[in-house]
């Protein structure tokens, strides 16, 4: 029998959502496999994302929870919250899905290294660690993203999203730069915790991506709850004082805020530093991303690239469907082209906020007739509360059509219900389609179907 020209028919470099789901598919289809993985198998999302993220909210919500169930009734003495408990929990739980993650790979016989890989020529990938230089027909570069921290004195002293998840105690007083999806979902999860928080941003904007209702109305909430915002303004310097703890002082010359954790959560940038992307012809783009196209593939036709990395849609179900339609366009014969249409989203603050489609700015950019329906309502379990937290839902729909383009929404449960929404977005369904669905009574949910 002929030898294989090369020593596997695709090499994987990162094992996060996308590099997992492209391999194992990819081994499915019969090709023989291979992934590198310099830190720990699961990638981002799993081991320092998504996962532990979610988990660290849940634990937020209790303190909501608590405070609710004196409302209805019961006595709850003596809470009290203990951060290493919570900690070392989500840590096990992380090595839990580090070791599923990894027994995926071996089931579907996919080799591993673990081993920082780089790319040396339009075949050939070099182990660093080991030494080793192995060849495959394709390579595929899933090396996701990396937080980005600018260069000023005391960066070394402040935290990213990689170290949060480690903190040894829960800090009293949390400063955090940025106010974009992570800034905020820590920015809620501490301020539950019982965190002081300071969020700073160079703009006067929260989650400058969605519909201004709902920033502005997380804004006003989370402003009610006691998170202090510093806008137009951004770190001059951070100081370590005489009893270990930090002093932040901004570019606009106030008063430096003390702290005892900073955290810069200021956007993610593509993972390609000493990736040896050059040695095969990429150019990156501005932020370091490797520049592909429909098909995943860059300039250099034998290698492809999926997720974070590419600097498109930062998310973990857009990482793995890219990773799954690499595969199946690669080894199983099959096109199927990531639609990019529609992608909801969430971001998992108290409260959390959710969306897909266009935002009724987009919409009236890109439409003649825009009609919008708005629903303003006090969530039912809220009835006892002495917060008055409103949630609030917003339909986008295109006035010539009667399509719904954008779905809007922040208040208990918005992620959960948005998902099933979306599927309507999608589908290209009309207003007239959810007025005629009849309403689940009583749930926030059926807002939804209600607004005339
Ligand atoms: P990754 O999952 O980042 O995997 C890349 C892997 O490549 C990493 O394991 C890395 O160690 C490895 N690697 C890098 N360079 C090399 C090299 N040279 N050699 C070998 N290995 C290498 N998305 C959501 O959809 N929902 C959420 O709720 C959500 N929450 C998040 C919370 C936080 C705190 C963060 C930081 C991100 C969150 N995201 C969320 C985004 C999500 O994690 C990413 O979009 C997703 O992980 C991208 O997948 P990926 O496969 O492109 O890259
Ligand atoms: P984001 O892009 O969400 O937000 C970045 C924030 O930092 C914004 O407030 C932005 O301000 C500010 N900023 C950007 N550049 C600079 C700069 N050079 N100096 C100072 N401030 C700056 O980034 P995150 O780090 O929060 O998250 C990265 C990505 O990870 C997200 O975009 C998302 O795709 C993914 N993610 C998804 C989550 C989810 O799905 N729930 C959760 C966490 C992360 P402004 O916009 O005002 O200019």
């Amino acid at each position: 029998m002929a030898q294989p020209q090369w020593d596997y028919d695709l090499f994987v470099i990162g094992a996060g959502s996308g590099g997992v789901r492209a391999s194992r598919i990819a081994a499915s289809h019969g090709a023989r496999v291979a992934v590198a993985e310099s830190f720990r198998i699961g990638g981002t999302c799993v081991i320092r994302g998504c996962v532990p993220k979610k988990l660290l909210v849940y634990a937020a919500q209790f303190s909501d929870d608590l405070a609710h169930a004196a409302d209805y009734g019961w006595t709850i003495a003596g809470a009290t919250f203990d951060w290493p408990t919570l900690r070392d929990a989500v840590a096990r739980d992380v090595d839990r899905l580090n070791a599923a993650y990894t027994r995926t790979l071996d089931s579907n016989h996919v080799a591993h290294f673990l081993d920082h890989a780089e790319v040396v020529g339009p075949h050939d990938v070099r182990l660093r660690e080991s030494g080793r230089t192995v060849t495959a027909g394709k390579i595929l570069i899933a090396t996701g993203a990396w937080p980005v921290v600018p260069d000023f004195p005391g960066a070394d002293l402040c935290l990213t999203s990689n170290e949060v998840f480690q903190l040894a105690s829960l800090p009293a007083r949390v400063v955090i730069a940025g106010a974009g999806y992570i800034a905020m979902e820590f920015a809620g999860i501490f301020n539950a915790l019982g965190s002081a928080v300071t969020v700073v941003n160079r703009s006067d904007a929260i989650l400058r991506s969605y519909d201004s209702d709902l920033t502005e109305r997380l804004l006003a909430i989370t402003r009610a709850r006691g998170i202090a915002y510093r806008f137009n303004c951004g770190f001059e310097r951070v100081e370590k004082a005489a009893d270990g703890s930090l002093l932040v002082y901004l570019r606009d010359g106030s008063t430096p805020i003390p702290a005892d954790a900073v955290l810069v959560a200021i956007g993610r940038r593509a993972n390609t530093d000493g990736l040896g992307l050059e040695s095969v012809g990429i150019t990156l783009g501005a932020r370091g991303e490797v520049p592909v196209d429909n098909d995943a593939r860059t300039i250099c036709p034998s290698v492809f690239a999926i997720g974070d990395v590419t600097d498109r849609v930062q998310l973990t179900p857009v990482a793995i469907r890219e990773g799954q339609a690499f595969a199946d366009a690669q080894f199983g014969g099959k096109r199927a082209a990531v639609a990019y249409d529609a992608i909801p989203s969430a971001v998992f603050s108290q409260p959390p906020l959710a969306a897909v489609g266009l935002t009724e700015a987009e919409a009236r950019a890109a439409y003649p007739d825009v009609r919008v329906f708005t629903s303003d309502f006090r969530p039912m379990k809220n009835t006892f509360s002495q917060r008055i937290e409103r949630g609030f839902y917003k339909l986008v729909v295109d006035g010539a059509t009667d399509r719904i383009v954008g779905i809007h929404m922040i208040g208990p449960d918005a992620p959960e219900i948005l998902q099933a929404a979306a599927i309507a977005v999608k589908a290209g369904l009309t207003k007239a389609d959810f007025d005629s669905t009849i309403a689940l009574h009583p749930s926030m949910a059926e807002e939804l179907v209600l607004m005339r």
